[in-house]
């Protein structure tokens, strides 16, 4: 059973029935063409391996997504990666396209029961291990037992809740208002624009159908400013962006919409007969446009684990599912941790760290070095491989200074005095603020 059909919910329905699972997809939202508002749309190419898998690529492809890259604005200038075709992308397309085909996609597939109009408020619970949902479909109370629950159901996700999932949430230092354009200018290549503005970001984000989101994602210190006066705001803060998009001469074709508090919230991926997936167990930093991406992979990860033991005909209790679901909560720290981590600290809307100073500028100096920025940002390889030694040395090179010895000494795992275990996955702590 699996609670949320949207982005990580339909992918992993879709990943289940295909491994043979019977799936129920249940989504309290009784249109089956809804979507998300609050997203601006990059998935990021971590995710394209799972998009391939699930066929959700070329359906993309078919309604004009855009095969996604971007270059970055920062003090040193322009960090502009290859922008190859036949290279590692991701897609950008609206919710409103994404939402309706990825869950048509879903309930296309065999042994996927969509369930749409169905709202869970309550879980089974026998023994300490959850075992089913109830709640209400068209003012109707149902029930439905299951080998495993999946919280599917975004940030303020019922399963979490209801199931006591431990949570630990971030303060972010930022809100983010957007609106859509269209007749903007395009960059070479589609490519998307971010902007590094030092505590601000901003972005511009081409979609299929000529549309173009523009979003600013501002420091809650100027938020008094957004709040008298929304459309002059935001208007003045678009015009004021080096090279800025050109919106007096585009259409806008949107409200300025956005969220003035949004924390960062991680949960615990699973439990005795349950699992999160997606928001549910990781909100990250809107700012980093890896939610869909993560929602997606999560879904993989979780279905690779334990399709074998959900699908077991034989298996007499939840052991082998919750040894499964032990395996999926270790790789879901492993693989969102790390950068998790780095992108909630930026969160805080604090100057940039000696670490960012010296990688954003070694990036904005080096073709090779904006080639492997771009690659992190798309998720396509892990922190420790974004500093390996070789790497520092090449940015030390274009930079032509190096690290101060003290970050160079956590670089190398090294436990400097009062900082902690000097994991790896810690390497920017300390100097981060
Ligand atoms: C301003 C903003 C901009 C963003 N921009 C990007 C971006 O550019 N790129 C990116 O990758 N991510 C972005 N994100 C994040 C992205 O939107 C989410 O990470 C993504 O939607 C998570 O997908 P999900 O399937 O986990 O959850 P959701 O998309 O939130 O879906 C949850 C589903 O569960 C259903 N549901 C909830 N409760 C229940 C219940 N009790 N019973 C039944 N059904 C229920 C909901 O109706 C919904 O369909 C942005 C977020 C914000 C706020």
């Amino acid at each position: 059973m699996i609670n949320g059909a949207s982005v990580g919910g339909c992918t992993a329905a879709i990943l289940y029935a295909r491994q043979g699972a019977r799936v129920a997809l249940l989504e309290r939202r009784s249109d089956v063409n809804a979507h998300k508002v609050l997203c601006t749309h990059y998935i990021q190419a971590s995710a394209y391996p799972v998009m391939a898998a699930t066929g959700l690529d070329k359906a993309l492809e078919q309604v004009g997504a855009i095969a996604n890259t971007a270059d970055y604005w920062t003090r040193w200038g322009w960090i502009r990666p290859p922008h190859d075709p036949a290279g590692a992308h991701g897609y950008s397309v609206r919710r409103e396209t994404l939402d309706p085909l990825l869950r048509k996609l879903a309930a296309g597939t065999e042994g996927v029961d969509l369930k749409a109009g169905h709202t869970v408020d309550e879980l089974l619970v026998e023994g300490g291990r959850v075992v089913g949902v109830a709640g209400t479909a068209r003012e109707e109370p149902f029930s439905l037992r299951a080998r495993l629950v999946v919280g599917a159901d975004g940030k303020d996700s019922t399963i979490a809740r209801l199931a006591g999932a431990r949570t630990e949430t971030t303060e972010n230092g930022r809100f983010s208002y957007f609106a859509y354009f269209k007749g903007l200018a395009r960059q070479p290549g589609d490519a998307a624009r971010v902007y590094y503005l030092e505590p601000d970001n901003a972005y511009v984000m081409p979609m299929e159908d000529d549309v173009t989101v523009i979003a600013a994602v501002v420091s809650k210190a100027r938020l008094d400013e957004f709040k008298a006066d929304l459309d002059g705001a935001y208007t003045n803060f678009v015009r004021s962006l080096p090279e800025a998009p050109d919106i007096d001469n585009a259409e806008r074709i949107s409200k300025i919409v956005g969220t003035v508090n949004y924390p960062l919230i991680s949960r615990d991926p699973a439990g005795s007969g349950y699992a999160l997936i997606g928001d549910a167990a990781l909100t990250s930093d809107p700012l980093a446009a890896v939610g869909c991406a993560w929602a997606m992979q999560s879904a993989q990860w979780l279905v690779s684990e334990s399709a074998p033991a959900v699908t077991d005909a034989d298996a007499a209790s939840g052991a082998a599912v919750d040894a499964a679901l032990a395996r999926y909560g270790a790789r879901h720290a492993e693989e969102t941790g790390p950068h998790h981590h780095l992108i909630a600290d930026y969160a805080a809307a604090r100057p940039f760290n000696e670490i960012e100073e010296f990688s954003f500028s070694a990036a904005a100096r080096d073709a090779r070095m904006a080639a492997h920025f771009h690659t992190f940002g798309s998720r396509l390889m892990t922190v420790e491989e974004f500093l390996a030694p070789e790497i520092v040395a090449r940015m030390e090179e274009v930079n032509g200074h190096g690290l101060s010895d003290e970050v160079l000494r956590r670089l190398a795992g090294e436990d400097v005095a009062g900082s902690g275990d000097g994991a790896a996955d810690d390497v920017f702590e300390g100097v981060a603020r």
